[in-house]
């Protein structure tokens, strides 16, 4: 660890992406741990973040006060529940550092509230943090401006483990948005989320969805688009959460020197434009 290091907060530090950050950190030069939050009555409190991660003991015990935490560090990395996140903006928003979310399933309200605090706080947020999926969603826009939409129609297939609790994915959503933007529509009013029973034939210009759930995949994505008679598929295959780590560190760095705003994970990897 050296003075320079980027002092960074890990908030759901008992959750799988949590764990998974302390172990990134650990080993990332250029970065160190400076706390780790859980809520209040957390079975994790008092246990030391490193033994809980699995890289030994690193001297930093799990906290359950995220302000006293942010007001001396430099960012926070947050994987958590919509509820959780909007809570620690405000609390990056008040300490005027780096929050990087990570947290799917959130409403417009929560991105309402996020937009709010990066005008103190510089927010990184993105629903898929590797740097296959944020190419992956280039090349859908890409493929979506280019093939027509009256003779090709785009679906985003997903499956997650079992545990996941929101559905269709974050990531499914994001590819979602760059496959509308890449045709000028609007995702919110032109996407079909569900299908069952007798749905009628498929509404032309649509985006549809579908959501596998089960076993321990950390998260499989493609994007298909059909046309008469060939089909295209672009996919993408997580096999180790530390991507998604690795990528919110990267994200933390990428921030530091930054104003306050919000920022994607497109920012972050040069592919914004
Ligand atoms: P998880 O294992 O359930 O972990 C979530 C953690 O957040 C738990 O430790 C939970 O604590 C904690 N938490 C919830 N509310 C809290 C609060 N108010 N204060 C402090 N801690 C709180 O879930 P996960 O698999 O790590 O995923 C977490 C989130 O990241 C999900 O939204 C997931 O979709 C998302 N994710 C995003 C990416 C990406 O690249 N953007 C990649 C992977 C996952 P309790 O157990 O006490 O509730």
């Amino acid at each position: 660890m050296s003075e320079s290091d980027m002092k960074l907060v890990v908030v759901g530090a008992g959750g799988r992406m949590g764990q998974t950050l302390i172990r990134v950190i650990h080993e990332t030069p250029g970065v160190t741990l400076h706390a780790a939050i859980e809520r209040e009555g957390s079975p994790f409190l008092g246990k030391d973040a490193g033994e809980l991660s699995g890289v030994g003991p690193i001297g930093i015990a799990v906290t359950s006060d995220p302000l006293e935490a942010f007001l001396n560090a430099e960012g926070v990395v947050d994987f958590t529940a919509p509820a959780a996140s909007v809570t620690f903006a405000g609390l990056a928003a008040q300490a005027r550092i780096v929050h990087v979310i990570g947290t799917t399933g959130c409403s417009t309200a929560d991105e309402e509230k996020f937009a709010a605090a990066g005008r103190h706080a510089r927010v990184v947020k993105s629903g898929n943090m590797s740097l296959g999926v944020n190419l992956l969603s280039v090349l859908a826009k890409q493929a979506a401006r280019a093939l027509p939409a009256d003779g090709w129609d785009i679906e985003i297939i997903e499956m997650h483990h079992k545990h996941k609790v929101d559905a269709p994915s974050g990531t499914a959503l994001l590819l979602g948005e760059a496959a509308a933007e890449g045709r000028g529509i609007d995702l919110e009013s032109q996407s079909v989320r569900v299908r069952d029973g007798h749905t009628g034939p498929r509404p032309a210009g649509t985006i549809g969805f579908a959501t596998l759930r089960g076993g321990s995949v950390v998260g499989d994505h493609s994007v298909i688009l059909a046309g008469e008679g060939e089909l295209v598929t672009l996919s993408h295959s997580a096999r180790d959460r530390s991507i998604f780590a690795r990528g919110a560190v990267a994200a933390a760095l990428w921030a530091r020197d930054k104003k306050p705003g919000q920022y994607s994970m497109l920012d972050v990897l040069g592919l914004s434009n």
